[in-house]
């Protein structure tokens, strides 16, 4: 194994500062001496501090939440919830109305319906906890500003 090969392959906890010292000072050694290992360092730095910024430290502009609130699966999902729903209770009720008229086993499509209230119900659960999770983020923000 060559050394940059070695240095390469402790550079993610050297980042990490996970190393123990003799390995620590041995990637600091080799970093100052060579120019291709550096710049591994530091694409893989910028990586690391890129995740570490999308995660903890989410700052939103005003567009940016705009397109938060209004985004696709939002949206989507809260569309398709609509649609399952009204769907599965038009079909309920259509049932009742036959059942009232024809009485006979439960048919395979009211279990079915019955599964599209529950998802419906759920994806428009998901759809307002997602937006009221975005507007508490927002809240604390604008309390940091003030
Ligand atoms: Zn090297």
């Amino acid at each position: 194994m060559s050394k940059c090969e070695k240095i390469n392959e402790l550079l993610s906890g050297y980042i990490d500062n996970e190393l123990v010292q003799s390995d620590h000072q041995l990637v600091e050694i080799h970093l100052r001496s060579c120019e291709y290992c550096q710049r591994e360092y530091q694409d893989m730095k910028k990586l690391r501090d890129a995740v570490a910024n999308s995660s903890v430290e989410m700052e939103f502009s005003t567009e940016q939440l705009e397109m938060i609130m209004n985004d696709l699966p939002a949206k989507g999902s809260r569309g398709l919830g609509w649609i399952l729903l009204l769907s599965g209770l038009i079909t309920l009720i259509g049932f009742g109305i036959w059942q009232f008229a024809i009485s006979d086993e439960p048919p395979w499509f009211i279990k079915t319906a019955i599964c599209a209230v529950a998802f419906g119900i759920l994806s428009l659960f998901i759809s307002v906890l997602r937006q009221r999770l975005v507007a508490l983020k927002t809240d604390r923000y604008q309390d940091v500003q003030i």
